[in-house]
C-alpha cells in the first residue's frame, strides 16, 4: 500500500510541491531557523491550549529590579527635561550619560558577573517604557546597547576573551556600542549589502596575522557618532582560498574599535528632530584580524543568522516597550486634558466625536500594554518567539502610532504648539522612527508575520518543504510519504472545527475553566483560530509560492494572526489581573474591535483571492453568514473613554508605566488640574445649577455673593481654575529657539 501511494500519490505530490515552492534563499533560510514558534503555533493549531498561556502567570520582578526601577530610573527621569534636549542642546547632556554609564543602564542585559545588571526582559522593558515616557531620545540611547548592541551578540556567541575584554566595558560604558548593518543600497533587503572583506594577511600589532581587508559604508547608524566600538556586519570573500576551496564566506559580524586605521565616523543624521546620536559610519581598507569576528574564525558567515536570533527575541521588548510608554502616556494625559478643556460650556471628553476617540486610545493602550507584559513573561522563561515579536514590533509601532494621532487630534493646539510644556508632540514625531527601525513596518507585516508563521507554526509544513528541498528525490518521496497521512488528518480536522465553528458562531466552541463570563470571548478565539487555520491550509495549497508575492492576501492574513495574538494576550491580561469588574470595559472593547478586525481581513482576503472560487469557496466553508460580530458599541466606547477621565484604580494600572514624578513639568500641571477639576466637581455642580457654567474670577466671585458657594469652596474653585488655566496655555518664544514667559 504504502509503495503504492509513493508512486502514485506521494511521488507526483512531491514533484508539484517542488514546482511551487518559492525559492528560499540563504538569509530567507536563516531568518526562519531563527527562534522559535511559541503561543502563535497554538493560535494556528486551529485547537489553542489555553492553560498553556494562562499557567504562565503574570510577569514579576525581582526586588533588585523594582529597587532599580524605583531608584536609578526615577532619578534619570527627573533629570530629564526633554525639550532642552531636543530643541536646545540636540543632545544629551553630559550629567545624563554620566549617570547612565554610572548606574549600569548599558548593561541591563550583561549578566552581573561581567559587570552588568543581569536583569529579566521584562524589568529590561519596563526600564525602556518609562524612560520612554520621558524622553525618547534617552529611550533609544538606553535600548540600543540592550537590543542589537553587541552585547546581546557577544552573550550569545562571543569567544570567551572577547566576553572577558568587551562585556565589562560595555557594561560600565567605558565602550558604546552601535551596530551597523544598513547602507546606502541595502536597507529592508540588509543581506544584499555591498560592504565586504577579503581574507588576507596584515600586520597587527606589528606581527604577520591571518585577517580581512573590510571596506564599507553604513548609514543611519544608532550611537554610531559616539561609539568606540562598532559591530559590523559585511560580506566575506576568499578569492586566494587562504582558508578552504569556497569564494563566498557569507554575511560575518565582526567588532571594530572606532578608533582603527580606515575607520571613518561621519557626523550626525537628525532623525525626526529626535536628538538621540545616529549617523554614517565608513571605513576603506581597514585590516581586521580573525579574533575580531564575534565567536571568531568558526563564525565566519554565520553573521546573518547571529542577527535572526538576536532580533527574534529584541524585536519583542525595544520598540514594543517604546510603544508601550508611548500609548500609556496618549491614554493618561489626553483622558485628563480631555476633562479639564471646556468648549461650548463643557468638557470636550463629553462630546461624543471625542469619547470615541478616547475609546481607542484607552484600548489601545490595554492592548498594548497587556501584549508587552505576556511577550517579555514568554522571554523571561527563554523563548524566542520570532513570528511574536515580529508581531509586537509592528502591531505596538502602528498602536503607538494610532493612539499618538488621535491624542494630537484631541489635544488638537496644544499638542502642536511645540516647547517645554507639549508633551506629545516629540513622541509624534518619533513614531516613524519606530515603524521604520528592526524591519520597517510594511515588509513586517506583509511578509515576514504570516509569511514566517504559516510555515513555521504549521505542524508539517516545514517538514514537507525540507523534503522537497531533499537532493535525493527517493528520499524526499519516503519523507514526504510520512508525513502525508498525519497532515491529511490534521486537515480533516481542521476542516470540520472551522466549519462546524463557522455555522454556528463559536457557540459550542470550548473554554478554559476559571474565566467566568469571559468565556464566551475564549470560544470565539477558538473559532478564529480554527477559521485562520483552514484558510492557511487552503491558500498555501491553492497559491504554493505564489502566496509569498500576493503581499495584500497575507498581509491581511497576518493581521488575523496578529490580532488573535494581541487579543490571547489581553485575555490573559484580564485573568492576571483577577478579572476585575471596573476593567471590563476595556477587555470588551478591545475584544470586539478585535474581532471586528478579524472578519474585515478575513472577508477580504476571500473577496480579494486571487482565485475567485477558492476564496467563494472559503468564505462559505467558514464565515457563511458573512459579518457575526458587531465592532464596539458607542456605549461600550463611552465606558471606556470615561475610565480614562476619571481618576481610579484601572487609570493608574493602564498607565503605570508613565512617569509622573516631575513638579511642574507638562504632564504634572495637565495632572494636577485634572485632580483638582474632580475634587471639585460638587462645588462646580452647584454652581451649574444656579445657572453659572463659567469658572472665570467674575463667575466665582457671583456664585460666592450669591450665596451658591461658600468662602472656602470659592477658595478651592478659583484653585482649580488658575490649575486648569495653566494647564491649557502653551510656550511662546521672543525669536527662533528663545523662549519667553508662558501665556
Ligand atoms: C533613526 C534610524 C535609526 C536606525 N538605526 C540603525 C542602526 O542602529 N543600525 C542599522 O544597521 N540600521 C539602522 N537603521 C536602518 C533601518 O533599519 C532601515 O532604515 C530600515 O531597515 C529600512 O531601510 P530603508 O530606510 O532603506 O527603507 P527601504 O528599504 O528603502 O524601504 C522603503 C519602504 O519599502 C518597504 N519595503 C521594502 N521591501 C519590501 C517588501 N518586500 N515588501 C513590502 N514592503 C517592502 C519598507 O517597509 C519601507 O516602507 C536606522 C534607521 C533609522 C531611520
Amino acid at each position: 500500500m504504502s509503495t503504492l501511494r509513493q508512486k502514485w500519490i506521494t511521488a507526483p505530490l512531491l514533484k508539484w510541491i517542488k514546482k511551487v515552492l518559492p525559492p528560499i534563499s540563504d538569509t530567507e533560510r536563516a531568518a526562519m531557523e531563527a527562534g522559535e514558534v511559541w503561543w502563535d503555533a497554538q493560535l494556528l493549531s486551529g485547537k489553542p491550549d489555553w492553560n498553556q498561556l494562562l499557567e504562565m502567570g503574570p510577569p514579576t520582578l525581582t526586588d533588585a529590579e523594582q529597587a532599580f526601577i524605583e531608584g536609578p530610573v526615577e532619578e534619570l527621569c527627573k533629570m530629564i527635561d526633554d525639550w532642552q534636549i531636543s530643541y536646545e542642546d540636540h543632545d544629551i547632556s553630559e550629567e545624563i550619560w554620566e549617570f547612565l554609564k554610572k548606574n549600569r543602564f548599558f548593561g541591563i542585559i550583561i549578566p552581573e558577573e561581567f559587570g552588568g545588571l543581569g536583569f529579566s526582559p521584562t524589568a529590561h522593558a519596563q526600564i525602556v517604557t518609562k524612560i520612554s515616557t520621558r524622553s525618547t531620545s534617552v529611550g533609544v540611547t538606553v535600548m540600543v546597547p540592550n537590543s542589537l548592541g553587541p552585547g546581546e551578540l557577544l552573550m550569545a556567541h562571543g569567544t570567551d576573551a572577547q566576553k572577558q575584554h568587551y562585556l565589562p566595558r560595555l557594561a560600565d560604558g567605558r565602550d558604546i556600542p552601535c551596530f551597523g548593518l544598513t547602507s546606502p543600497e541595502a536597507g529592508s533587503d540588509a543581506a544584499s549589502m555591498v560592504d565586504h572583506g577579503v581574507v588576507c594577511y596584515g600586520d597587527y600589532k606589528g606581527e604577520k596575522t591571518l585577517g580581512m581587508r573590510v571596506n564599507w559604508h553604513k548609514r543611519y547608524i544608532t550611537l554610531g557618532p559616539v561609539a568606540t566600538v562598532l559591530g559590523l556586519a559585511f560580506k566575506l570573500y576568499d578569492p586566494d582560498h587562504i582558508l578552504g576551496e569556497e569564494e563566498e564566506l557569507g554575511i560575518t559580524v565582526a567588532l571594530v574599535p572606532t578608533d582603527t586605521e580606515g575607520v571613518t565616523i561621519g557626523q550626525r543624521h537628525l532623525p525626526a528632530m529626535q536628538a538621540f546620536m545616529n549617523g554614517p559610519n565608513w571605513g576603506k581598507d581597514v585590516f581586521i584580524p580573525m579574533e575580531w569576528i564575534i565567536g571568531g574564525q568558526e563564525n565566519i558567515g554565520h553573521g546573518w543568522h547571529m542577527l535572526m536570533s538576536a532580533l527574534a527575541a529584541g524585536r519583542g521588548i525595544s520598540l514594543p516597550s517604546l510603544s508601550t510608554g508611548g500609548a500609556q502616556l496618549a491614554a493618561r494625559t489626553t483622558g485628563a486634558y480631555a476633562h479639564i478643556r471646556e468648549q461650548f460650556g463643557i468638557s470636550i471628553g463629553k462630546f461624543e466625536g471625542v469619547q470615541r476617540r478616547l475609546a481607542e486610545i484607552a484600548g489601545i493602550a490595554y492592548v498594548l500594554d497587556s501584549a508587552h507584559k505576556t511577550t517579555t513573561r514568554a522571554l523571561d522563561q527563554g523563548r524566542k518567539p520570532a513570528v511574536v515579536s515580529a508581531i509586537m514590533k509592528a502591531h505596538a509601532t502602528n498602536g503607538l502610532r494610532q493612539a499618538i494621532n488621535d491624542a494630537m487630534d484631541i489635544h488638537a493646539g496644544k499638542a502642536i504648539i511645540d516647547g517645554p510644556s507639549n508633551y506629545l508632540g516629540n513622541v509624534y514625531r518619533a513614531v516613524p522612527v519606530a515603524i521604520t527601525v528592526e524591519g520597517a513596518n510594511i515588509l513586517t507585516r506583509s511578509l515576514m508575520i504570516f509569511g514566517q508563521g504559516a510555515i513555521r507554526c504549521h505542524p508539517y509544513l516545514l517538514q514537507e518543504m525540507e523534503a522537497a528541498t531533499n537532493p535525493d528525490n527517493d528520499a524526499g518521496v519516503k519523507e514526504l510519504d510520512a508525513l502525508l497521512p498525519k497532515h491529511f488528518l490534521f486537515q480533516l480536522k481542521t476542516l470540520g472545527r472551522a466549519m462546524f465553528h463557522g455555522w454556528t458562531g463559536g457557540l459550542f466552541a470550548s473554554s478554559p475553566k476559571g474565566v467566568g463570563d469571559a468565556a464566551k470571548y475564549y470560544r470565539q478565539m477558538n473559532r478564529y483560530s480554527a477559521v485562520l487555520t483552514l484558510v492557511t491550509e487552503i491558500s498555501l495549497m491553492s497559491l504554493g509560492g505564489e502566496l509569498k508575492r500576493k503581499e495584500m492576501i497575507s498581509a491581511r492574513l497576518g493581521d488575523v494572526l496578529s490580532e488573535l495574538y494581541l487579543m490571547s494576550c489581553t485575555l490573559k491580561r484580564f485573568h492576571d489581573d483577577g478579572s476585575p469588574k471596573e476593567d471590563r470595559p476595556l477587555l470588551e472593547f478591545a475584544m470586539r474591535s478585535g474581532f471586528h478586525n478579524i472578519e474585515v481581513s478575513l472577508i477580504e482576503v476571500f473577496h480579494n483571492f486571487p482565485v475567485r472560487f477558492v476564496g467563494q469557496f472559503m468564505h462559505f466553508l467558514t464565515m457563511p453568514w458573512g459579518h457575526s460580530i458587531r465592532a464596539a458599541s458607542d456605549r461600550q466606547a463611552r465606558a471606556c473613554a470615561n475610565l480614562i477621565m476619571e481618576p481610579s484604580d484601572t487609570r493608574d494600572r493602564l498607565t503605570q508605566g508613565v512617569f509622573l514624578g516631575n513638579p511642574g513639568d507638562g504632564i504634572d500641571v495637565v495632572e494636577q488640574a485634572f485632580l483638582k477639576s474632580h475634587e471639585t466637581a460638587p462645588i462646580r455642580e452647584k454652581m451649574k445649577k444656579a445657572g453659572i457654567r463659567s469658572l472665570s474670577v467674575d463667575a466665582v466671585e457671583q456664585a460666592r455673593t450669591k450665596g451658591v458657594i461658600n468662602d472656602e469652596e470659592s477658595a478651592q474653585i478659583k484653585s482649580t481654575a488658575e490649575a486648569v488655566d495653566k494647564a491649557i496655555q502653551v510656550d511662546h518664544f521672543d525669536s527662533l529657539g528663545e523662549q519667553t514667559a508662558k501665556g
